[in-house]
């Protein structure tokens, strides 16, 4: 049994992609370390990172349903966390530090896009965790964002331009990228974007569309800005950039990043892109 561990907390846990990630990571690399699937309850979080860092785990990514305990629960928070107010990596040094993986895992997915930031003008749909990272990573790199969400306070509550739920479609010709961070689309065929508002965008200003959610086959939002000719990628690429950073951050050396996309393609049973 390898002495450094390190693992992934969150409940369920079971579909959890990061297991396979990271395990090839940790071979590609050679490292003697584990990397194991948490399942927590809520109310049992605290008392797990407390045991946890007694036992030599070295680092934890955090996810559903503990990313909001994380960050109240971190010692000591990197910019991105506190910026994002969410926190979905935690090394357990002396001190907890809570560390926002998913805005350097975002920031790669836009370059694989080619999506050029300074001048960009951008609508991001969701004001969620996933919505946060992505208004704060827009903005660092320069893009003017704004920002539409169901609940309409959440979206005030960044601090940028906002349009209301109902009239997303209307900014939709008038921008560059759209960068969709809802749940929405989990659901097979369900997309938060009808296929006639993307051809209208697509006919204006709209060039690229990132969806950071990933589910086994692509999600309808990819399909759909596929088909009327606009580059896309789905949240497969964010999520293996996110647990890039957070190896970094476990490790402290560069990570495999093409075995760990290999393995994330494997794990969610669909074909490696051609590039
Ligand atoms: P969250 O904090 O719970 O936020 C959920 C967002 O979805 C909120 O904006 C919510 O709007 C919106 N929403 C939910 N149901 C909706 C509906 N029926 N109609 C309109 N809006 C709806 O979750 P999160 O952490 O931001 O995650 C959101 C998604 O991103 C998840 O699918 C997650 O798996 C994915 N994600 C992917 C990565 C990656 O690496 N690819 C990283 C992080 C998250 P309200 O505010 O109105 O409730």
């Amino acid at each position: 049994m390898p002495t450094v561990r390190t693992g992934v907390v969150g409940h369920p846990i079971v579909h959890s992609l990061s297991p396979a990630i990271h395990t090839a990571a940790l071979h590609e690399a050679g490292i003697d370390a584990s990397y194991e699937a948490f399942d927590v309850l809520p109310e049992e979080f605290a008392g797990f990172v407390e045991k946890a860092r007694v036992d030599g785990v070295r680092g934890l990514n955090v996810t559903v349903p503990h990313k909001t305990a994380a960050f109240a629960f971190a010692e000591e928070r990197s910019e991105e966390a506190d910026a994002t107010g969410a926190v979905n990596t935690l090394l357990l040094g002396d001190r907890i530090a809570g560390h926002n993986t998913d805005v350097a895992g975002l920031r790669s997915a836009l370059e694989e896009l080619d999506a050029a930031l300074p001048g960009t003008r951008a609508l991001v749909l969701g004001a969620g965790g996933a919505g946060r990272a992505a208004t704060w990573t827009l903005q660092q790199g320069g893009a003017e964002v704004i920002v539409a969400n169901r609940t309409r306070a959440k979206a005030v509550a960044l601090g940028t331009a906002i349009v209301s739920w109902e009239e997303f479609p209307d900014v939709l010709t008038d921008v560059d990228l759209l960068v969709q961070t809802t749940s929405v689309g989990l659901s097979e065929g369900t997309s938060p974007v009808s296929e006639a508002d993307l051809g209208r965008a697509a006919a204006g200003r709209l060039g690229t569309v990132l969806d950071v959610v990933y589910r086994p086959g692509e999600t309808q939002l990819v399909r759909l800005a596929r088909s009327v000719g606009l580059r896309t990628a789905d949240g497969l690429s964010m999520l293996v950039h996110q647990a890039a950073e957070a190896f970094r951050l476990f490790f402290e050396v560069p990570a495999p990043v093409e075995a760990m996309r290999r393995a994330a393609y494997q794990a969610s049973e669909r074909p490696e892109r051609a590039s």
